[in-house]
């Protein structure tokens, strides 16, 4: 019986994608620096224009895109449900397609103008997870709104990415706030073990909200260092493109 062919590149075992939403101030302060120690790449997904921050942190996010990290498309406004509160009118039940088309071009827009390299090589993710407009019988999904605009976009799982099977319009994430760097290896390996893409989805790192510990995540990038030859570590677009290439050599 014909073995499957293996789907990694260069004799990996299976792939990771290191994504950072929100633009928080501690991803330039501790995640960058540490991942630029060790020349491991990963993706940014940032609110253009959100924080009052945000044009003080452009020309770091420009240098991190120049030394091959990805800088992705968050939207503008960051929309989420409306059972967060976090604003009563501009939340995803009270919203339309049309809405969340403003606040992806919008965002768009901004980042080709500050990122031109990557203009058309970037990937989406979804604000809290979520992926839909409306409420009960008029809830519709805005997953499409996403496909039509980007090849791949991030989303919430809790599960890896079965390369062959998974969605790239949504693909599945692990949020580990509060983790340890064990807890992260753990789950990393289990996927790799596998033959599957993790995807690990972060918010500060050392700091800011929903944070990790920065000694968590230095261990966490030691211990993909020491296994690089086993674990691709790679920006969700570049995983996302060799997956659409491999899917179509293999005929799957
Ligand atoms: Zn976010």
């Amino acid at each position: 019986m014909a073995k499957t062919p293996p789907f990694w590149p260069n004799g990996a075992h299976g792939a990771l994608s290191l994504t950072f939403d929100d633009n928080a101030p501690s991803q330039l302060a501790h995640a960058l620096p540490c991942l630029d120690h060790y020349g491991l790449k990963a993706t940014f997904y940032v609110n253009p224009g959100r924080r009052s921050d945000w044009e003080k942190q452009v020309p770091r996010w420009q240098q991190a895109a120049a030394g091959g990290h990805e800088i992705g498309n968050h939207t503008s406004q960051h929309p989420c449900s409306c059972n967060f509160g976090f604003h009563p009118t501009y939340c995803l039940e009270k919203l339309n397609l049309g809405d969340i088309e403003a606040t992806i071009d919008e965002a768009e827009a901004e980042l080709d103008r500050l990122f031109p390299q990557q203009e058309g090589k970037r990937s989406f993710c979804y604000p809290c997870y979520q992926s839909h407009v409306g409420a009960g019988v008029n809830r519709q999904s805005y997953v499409p709104v996403v496909a039509r605009r980007f090849r791949a976009a991030r989303g919430g799982g809790e599960r890896p990415n079965n390369p062959l099977l998974i969605d790239l319009s949504y693909t599945w994430a692990w949020a580990v706030e509060g983790h340890s760097a064990e807890q992260m290896i753990t789950y990393v390996e289990k996927a790799v073990e596998q033959g599957l893409w993790a995807i690990l989805c972060m918010h500060g790192v050392g700091g800011d909200h929903l944070a990790i510990a920065a000694e968590a995540f230095t261990g966490l990038v030691k211990h993909l260092d020491q296994q690089r030859r086993r674990i691709w570590t790679a920006p969700h677009i570049e995983i996302a493109d060799y997956t659409l290439r491999r899917r179509t050599e293999l005929g799957a």
